[in-house]
Order: structure tokens, then C-alpha cells, then sequence
């Protein structure tokens, strides 16, 4: 973590907890989420939720994100949900480009960068997330793959220093209990903010990148110790409060540590 960054915890319910079930694990979410003034907090439930859980968090310190958005702010796309729809709704964030996304629904870098934009247009924050595989990491090319994913949207995010989030969830720690070692996280922090750096210095020094994948109470403090690792993007943990909750008070002990 770098003070100049204020942390964020984001979690992800995936299709879970879209009914009675969001609001109770928000309201329990936010009963351990006071008076976190030195770190973000939100979580994002599936869109039938989303109103809900919006309505229950107002006044709290945990806002709500969208898990994903159609570039198109209306018309004839049935079964989508637009910018201006999640911010009605009361999301001031959204996932875009999740692996989930990219490997089951087809989301292309293309299509990322389009829903990064629309994101940006609408005033909606984009926690935009890269990622190789475990076939790419092992054949050397985690670097080259998150560049690439990466460089279809930096110049949107350069638009507006510090607003836009980047996620780097290798796919191969996603759901599977197996994390990045805070090095190897670290490692890829680092070069994604050597990346923003190259389009522009401010941009690498105030965009907020996200670890995700496996992140839980007892590995996230190493984790977020990282100088490059500012939050974590969080699926199967977010989905107890109680495990969330410690993983944001990790990250806002450290956040509060003297450096
Ligand atoms: C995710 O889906 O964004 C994620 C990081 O999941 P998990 O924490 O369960 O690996």
C-alpha cells in the first residue's frame, strides 16, 4: 500500500445473494464497517439486488457497485443493463472485463474498453479487471497478457486520474483457494503501474490497483503490505461478512500503520 492511494475493498457476490439474502449480508457487512474513513468499502451484488442493497447501505460508510453494465445507455438489448440504470439504482462502481466475463460472455478487450468508456461517460466508476490464465503464466507471457488487456482501456482511465480502478485477478487464483504470493503480486502491480505511468505519471501515481483471487482474512494483509497492491477485489470471502469485514479492517490497520 502507498498512503498517497486510499485503499479499496471490493466485494464481488458473483450470482449470489440477489434477493433477502443481499440485504442481510449487506446489513451485517456494514454493522463491521464503521468509521472506515482510511479505506473504500463496497460490494457488488447481482443487479436484482442492487436497489436493495443500495437502500440498505445509504447512510453507511459501504457503497455498491454493479458486476457488469451494457456500453449502450438504452434500446432494444434484451436482458441488458445500462450506466444510467446501476446509478438510478443507487452503484457508483462497476466490474467490467471480470474473467468470468471475458472467458463465459465473450467480453473482448474491445468490449471492455467500450464498457470502460461508457462507465466513465456516465460517471460511473470502472474497476476494471485483468488477468492471465494459468496457461499463460506458465508459459512466461503474464506480462505481456495483462499489458495488452490493460492498454485497450488506459487512455480512457487517463481521461480522469485517480477515478478509475484496475483489478489484476490471475484466473488461476480465481475461486480455486490458490492466491498470487504477495511477490508475484507485487511484480504485476508493478508493471501495470509502469504501464500507466507511460501514458501518463499522474495517472500511475493515482490509479488504485486491486489484487483478486482467493483473497481472504488470513492472507490479505501480506497481500495489501505490497507497495503496489492498493485494495483487493474479493468473490467467495465477500460473501461471509464476517470474513470480509476482517479483511477490511487488514487493510485499514495497515492503512493506519506509520510507515
Ligand atoms: C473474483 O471473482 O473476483 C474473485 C477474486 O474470486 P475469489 O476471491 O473467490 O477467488
Amino acid at each position: 500500500m502507498n498512503p498517497a492511494r486510499k485503499p479499496l475493498i471490493a466485494g464481488n457476490w458473483k450470482m449470489n445473494a440477489g434477493g433477502a439474502a443481499g440485504c442481510a449480508l449487506a446489513a451485517d457487512v456494514a454493522r463491521g464497517t464503521t468509521a472506515h474513513d482510511r479505506v473504500e468499502v463496497l460490494v457488488a451484488p447481482p443487479f436484482t439486488a442492487l436497489a436493495a442493497v443500495a437502500h440498505e447501505l445509504s447512510g453507511t460508510a459501504v457503497a455498491v457497485a454493479a458486476q457488469n453494465l451494457h456500453p449502450k445507455a438504452s434500446g432494444a438489448y434484451t436482458g441488458e443493463v445500462s450506466g444510467p440504470m446501476l446509478l438510478e439504482a443507487g452503484a457508483t462502481s462497476v466490474i467490467v472485463g471480470h474473467s468470468e466475463r471475458r472467458a463465459l460472455f465473450g467480453d473482448s478487450d474491445a468490449v471492455v474498453a467500450e464498457k470502460v468508456a461508457a462507465a466513465l461517460a456516465q460517471g460511473l466508476r470502472p474497476i476494471a479487471c485483468v488477468g492471465e490464465t494459468l496457461e499463460e503464466r506458465e508459459a512466461g507471457r503474464t506480462l505481456e497478457v495483462v499489458g495488452r488487456q490493460l492498454d485497450a482501456f488506459v487512455r480512457l482511465l487517463a481521461e480522469r486520474p485517480g477515478f478509475g480502478v484496475v483489478a489484476y485477478e490471475p484466473v488461476w487464483a480465481i475461486g480455486t483457494g490458490r492466491t498470487a504470493g504477495p511477490e508475484q503480486a507485487q511484480e504485476v502491480h508493478a508493471a501495470l503501474r509502469a504501464r500507466l505511468a507511460a501514458v501518463s505519471p499522474t495517472l500511475a501515481q493515482q490509479t488504485r490497483i486491486l489484487y483478486g483471487g482467493s483473497v481472504k482474512a488470513d492472507n490479505a494483509r501480506a497481500l495489501l503490505a505490497e507497495a503496489d497492491v492498493d485494495g483487493a477485489l474479493v468473490g467467495g470471502a465477500a460473501l461471509d461478512a464476517a470474513a470480509f469485514v476482517a479483511i477490511s479492517a487488514a487493510a485499514q490497520a495497515l492503512a493506519g500503520a506509520p510507515s
